[in-house]
């Protein structure tokens, strides 16, 4: 007899969207919270579930954080806790698409032609 194992990994989604105003791209947005992990599978059954980490994306320009796991699992028990920046680690920056003005300098995540300022094509 063998074992048939395999390792796949696994995410859920929390129903959590805790509105905010983003320290990053400066829009209102919501956090939403999701666990990542790794399932080891016998004979393709799910037996054990390890390396539970929780994630942060924000709404507005999907940035990623890591959660401080002791928060994660609050959440994952369903307690409604709210997020702080403190609780978070940056992994992964927006992919919003910040202009900025090539002869002014000004930025906006505003999907601007021209410069607000100084009139220049972006
Ligand atoms: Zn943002
Ligand atoms: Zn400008």
């Amino acid at each position: 007899m063998f074992l048939i194992m395999g390792f796949t990994q696994g995410r859920k989604d929390f129903d959590i969207n805790q509105l905010m105003s983003c320290t990053l791209c400066g829009a209102y947005g919501s956090f939403k919270v999701f666990m990542t992990y790794t399932v080891l599978s016998l004979f393709f059954i799910p037996t054990f579930k390890w390396g539970k980490k929780y994630y942060v994306e924000t709404t507005c320009c999907h940035a990623l954080y890591e959660l401080d796991p002791e928060v994660g699992k609050r959440i994952a028990n369903g307690e409604n806790i709210e997020i702080r920046q403190e609780d978070l680690t940056k992994v992964m920056d927006g992919q919003s698409s910040v202009k900025v003005c090539q002869s002014c300098g000004y930025m906006t995540g505003e999907d601007f032609e021209y410069c607000p300022k100084c009139g220049s094509r972006f």
